[in-house]
């Protein structure tokens, strides 16, 4: 059904986005958070074979919001405080339009001079947002995950060039085998990177502290224990404490070691964003010393999916990794920058365009503001729920991560007064769940669990450039009737224990911290 193009079926589609988009967006206090949503209803709307003829794209586009609506996540709304979300700024999302009407690639400085450009001058901001050193190079991802990837085949190929190894031209059979020393928390995407990379054999986890941070005392003796090119992996933001690894004893203990120190910075990274955080942020003082780091612009700058970002402190390992070269793609000279040398993609949308809008509108002053007040609100979060009887907050609030356990009152018994032995694990666990279910389901807010130390925890993240106080205290509100209309009816029957945990032993106090 090929027809010319035509200005009216146009301005007749951007009607129908304009409309529902004002009309979504705007419902963030009325609708309900809530993502319990009957599968088979969108499997109906949304599934079947596909139909031999074609539709007005005016209709497709209708049928299409109305089918796909009810699976929504509400996850721009600022009630939203599941996994490390964050929401879009409208700028942001205003600048993705223009994304796709632009269409540009910026796989080479010729292929979009304007996009090629944009990545540039955005490289350049992120390095100084975050304090690091100006010769930093930067890649633009689809998130962290490729970040993660990028920061370590840079450190793979670095760390074999300095034993006269090219992983590049020669592979890695018969190469010196290097070690990666990653945190025992560690995010998934590292240790998938790693594998990917060829390095799953190598991988020695470093324990951790109670809030989550790799211990010196046990990464110095994996340094002493292990041999070969050696790659140490940190965490700057822990996925559920938020915890920061000291970076700058780990740099000075990796470098003495001859080793490369990638940091996994996906939310963690935008601390350095704030002079003031930081100053003041446990183990973030000395980020500038690791030699790449991987972080997430889709996360806490709040811009949509997706957009990932990967620096490296060695652009000649960053580009030796990735290099790709053929006669038809003119490669860079002449002082211009191609952006496919810095990713493992080649075409792909022009991401750093929402960047330089969003950056440009917030400026550095407004991108610290976001993060100190989303980081302000998790503390606000949890005072107020570590006041509550039978809540715990399982960690100290170190950035914008709130980990909390419930626990029912016991008959004669208040929860404070357990001693450590006398966990009912099992019993919490199902109370927990239970608190999360019911809150999910009350739609005031949404947050999902996790496994903290074995046992079941609540996290909740504060990343949402639209969250405020009023928000927070209605989640909190909405957690603690959760929490005692629970306890008042009778949860699950405890289960087996499971298994016990490596970490079952170092329990982290019972207390608030
Ligand atoms: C989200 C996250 C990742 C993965 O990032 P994506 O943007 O989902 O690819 C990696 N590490 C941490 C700590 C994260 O929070």
């Amino acid at each position: 059904m090929w027809r010319a193009r035509n200005q009216d079926e146009l301005a007749r589609l951007f009607d129908i986005v304009v409309r529902h988009a004002l009309d979504y967006l705007g419902r963030d206090t009325t609708h309900p958070v809530s993502t319990h949503e009957a599968l088979q209803l969108l499997r109906t709307q949304l599934g079947g074979d596909l139909p031999a003829a074609g539709q007005s794209s005016a209709e497709v586009l209708e049928q299409f919001i109305a089918a796909a609506e009810p699976g929504l996540s509400p996850s721009t709304s600022g009630r939203f405080f599941g996994f490390v979300t964050g929401g879009a700024y409208p700028v942001a999302v205003a600048t993705e339009w223009l994304t796709s009407v632009w269409d540009q690639t910026p796989v080479l400085h010729v292929s979009s001079p304007a996009a090629a450009v944009v990545e540039e001058t955005v490289a350049g901001w992120l390095t100084q947002l975050f304090g690091l050193p100006a010769t930093t190079s930067v890649g633009i991802t689809t998130g962290c995950a490729a970040a993660n990837l990028i920061g370590l085949a840079a450190a793979r190929h670095h760390v074999l060039a300095a034993v006269g190894w090219d992983v590049a031209s020669a592979g890695l059979v018969g190469a010196p085998a290097p070690r990666v020393l990653a945190s025992r928390g560690c995010h998934v995407t590292v240790i998938r990177a790693a594998r990917l990379l060829g390095l799953g054999g190598q991988i020695h986890l470093v324990d951790t502290d109670e809030a989550g941070r790799m211990r010196l005392d046990h990464l110095a003796h994996l340094l002493a224990t292990t041999h070969g090119p050696l790659i140490v992996c940190g965490e700057v933001g822990d996925v559920d404490t938020g915890a920061v690894d000291p970076v700058a004893a780990i740099a000075e203990l990796t470098h003495a070691h001859g080793g490369w120190l990638h940091l996994d910075a996906a939310f963690g990274m935008w601390a350095a964003a704030s002079p003031r955080l930081r100053a003041t942020v446990p183990g973030l003082a000395g980020l500038d010393r690791a030699d790449s780091w991987a972080t997430d612009a889709h996360k806490w700058l709040n811009v949509p999916y997706d957009c990932g970002i990967a620096l490296c402190a060695h652009p000649t390992s960053h580009l030796a990794a990735l290099r790709a070269q053929a006669d038809y793609l003119p490669s860079a000279s002449g002082g211009v920058r191609n952006p496919m040398d810095y990713t493992p993609e080649m075409s792909r949308r022009a991401r750093a365009l929402v960047l330089w809008t969003t950056l440009r509108h917030l400026g550095a002053d407004g991108v610290a503001e976001l993060v100190e007040r989303c980081c302000a609100l998790a503390r606000r979060m949890a005072d107020q729920l570590a006041r509550v009887d039978g809540v715990t907050v399982l960690a100290e609030v170190t950035l914008n991560q709130v980990l909390v356990r419930f626990t029912p009152p016991r008959h004669g018994r208040s929860p404070d007064a357990r001693d450590l032995a006398g966990h009912d694990t099992p019993t919490e666990d199902a109370h927990t769940e239970a608190v999360i279910d019911a809150f999910q389901r009350g739609g005031v807010g949404w947050a999902s669990p996790t496994r903290w130390r074995g046992r079941t925890a609540l996290r909740l993240s504060v990343c949402n450039w639209q969250t405020d106080a009023a928000t927070v205290d209605a989640a909190v509100d909405a957690l603690v009737t959760a929490h005692r209309a629970t306890a008042a009816a009778p949860t699950r029957s405890p289960t087996l224990p499971r298994p016990s945990h490596p970490h079952d032993d170092d329990l982290i106090s019972e207390g608030t911290a």
